[in-house]
């Protein structure tokens, strides 16, 4: 047994060992979804001691090993003619509590091992929204960016034109992911009708006119900011006044942007993959419009914020550097909304020091485990992703309601029951912590109250 520090768990470390010894010796070269898998197994160590029936009948072997995995091949030709190959892949995890849900990631880092973590993360975070919804991911290694959108197009269609014989509304419900907006979405969704011709909501993250949810692009960004609160709330405090870091400056980030404006927060940075702004007067409603028309109308670069807004400044990416420097920018708040692993341990120890409060992630698993150990030993909030950022997935869950009725919510009705959702969230994750000993870890609570959801009926519907 390793007794570790107050807010963490008392768990068997050789249970951990010996089983992630058995994850690793299947999945070797899957680096993140090596990393996913260790932090639940770490979590729900817990609760193996304390329901014997959950290991006899082998629910933690059979969650971490996906239902179904396709890949495929993505042809597509380019505006000049030239024929290219891409890889399609979809990771159907488990569907124990509803279709397979989550989205589609299209990035050149795309590989089957972080679908995999993407997929495996997803099973957990749709467990807690309390919405009936499996967990998957899917994408490409294609790159959007600098192709036009007729390229854009094809590669949708082509893309499409496989995947559409796997997924259906009641089957596997895709979304929007990295790299995968509306226009995307819309590219796809034509080509599913018009192959299966079937008028269906098969994707989320559909526009308004076509069986969208009023909400969903804003749902992911607003939701992260709710959980926030909520940790906050549990000591009576609030982000009024607050300074707050932001990485990325896609749709999770504009969001998120937008909402800390509304409960008065001051949001002074905004990134891309080449670098960081960081704007001391804070990104008000007029420089934020600015910035979405940049990123999603003339997708354009985030160093351009400099030239129109000339009291900001902008640090390019130094790979040499060990820490990422919009980490060390004073604040009270830090929004991690780009990707996987953005936040290493010397980031997460600039955060610190820098007398940061509360982290909540917009992206999926972006801190490091070195980077959260010292998050959760310094006892601040810390809301993990598959907490932080489960209302875009709520909200297509909601999507998706809408779509079976066939009438749409207004504005009111699906932000107030997104709310709703992560206050949801909140409450389980919080009281799963203080059940298994460890208070206000939003680690171990999330992992555990998404975990027995799964595992309790897995239990109900026999070795499948
Ligand atoms: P977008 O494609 O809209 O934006 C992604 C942003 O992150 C861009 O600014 C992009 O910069 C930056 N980024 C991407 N990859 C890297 C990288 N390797 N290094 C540095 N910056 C990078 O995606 P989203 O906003 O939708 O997604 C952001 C995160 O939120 C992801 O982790 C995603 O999984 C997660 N998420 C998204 C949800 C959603 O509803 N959209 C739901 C839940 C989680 P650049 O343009 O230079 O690539």
């Amino acid at each position: 047994m390793t007794v570790q520090t107050m807010n963490k768990p008392k768990s068997t470390s050789s249970f951990v060992e010996e089983f992630m010894a058995k994850v690793k010796a299947r999945n070797g070269w899957e680096t993140e979804f090596l990393q996913a898998a260790q932090e639940v197994v770490e979590s729900v160590a817990l609760v193996m001691d304390r329901h014997p029936e959950y290991a006899k009948a082998k629910i933690l072997d059979r969650v971490v090993e996906p239902e179904r995995v396709i890949q495929f091949r993505v042809p597509w030709m380019d505006d000049f003619g030239e024929v290219h190959v891409n890889r399609g892949f979809r990771v159907e995890f488990n569907s124990a509590i509803g279709p397979y849900k989550g989205g589609l990631r299209f990035h050149p880092s795309v590989n089957l091992g972080i679908l995999k973590f993407l997929g495996f993360e997803q099973i957990f975070k749709n467990a807690l929204t309390t919405l009936p919804m499996g967990g998957g991911k899917g994408g490409s290694d294609f790159d959007p960016k600098g192709k036009s959108d007729t390229e854009v197009m094809r590669f949708c269609q082509s893309f499409m034109t496989e995947l559409c014989r796997h997924i259906g509304p009641n089957t596997d419900v895709p979304a929007g992911d990295i790299g995968v907006g509306g226009r995307e979405i819309g590219f796809m969704f034509g080509q599913y009708k018009r192959i299966r011709n079937e008028f269906t909501g098969v994707l989320t993250g559909k526009a308004i006119n076509w069986g969208g949810s009023l909400i969903r692009p804003e749902a992911t960004g607003y939701g992260t900011v709710y959980f926030a609160e909520e940790m906050l709330a549990v000591k009576g405090k609030n982000l009024k006044g607050m300074t707050c870091l932001a990485s990325g400056s896609g749709n999770v980030a504009q969001y998120l942007t937008e909402k800390c404006i509304e409960l008065g927060a001051k949001v002074v940075t905004l990134s891309d993959s080449g670098g960081f702004i960081h704007d001391p007067d804070g990104i008000d409603t007029k420089k934020l419009q600015w910035v979405m028309d940049l990123k999603n109308v003339r997708r354009g670069r985030i160093n351009e914020y400099v030239e129109q807004f000339p009291n900001a400044t902008y640090t390019p990416v130094d790979p040499g550097l060990d820490h990422n420097p919009l980490w060390n920018v004073k604040a009270d708040a830090a929004f991690p909304c780009a990707t996987q692993n953005e936040v290493n341990a010397k980031d997460a120890q600039n955060l610190v020091n820098n007398g940061v409060q509360v982290i909540s992630e917009g992206a999926n698993m972006p801190t490091l485990p070195e980077g959260v150990d010292i998050f959760l030993d310094a006892g601040i909030h810390y809301g993990l992703g598959k907490a932080a950022n489960a209302g875009g997935v709520a909200v297509s869950g909601l999507e998706m309601s809408q779509n079976s009725l066939r009438l749409g919510w207004s504005r009111e009705e699906v932000d107030n029951k997104l709310k709703g959702i992560m206050k949801a969230i909140h409450r389980q994750s919080y009281d799963a912590s203080k059940e298994y000993g460890c208070e206000g870890n939003y680690v171990v609570g999330a992992n555990i109250a998404g975990f027995k959801k799964i595992a309790d009926t897995m239990m109900d519907q026999g070795l499948v």
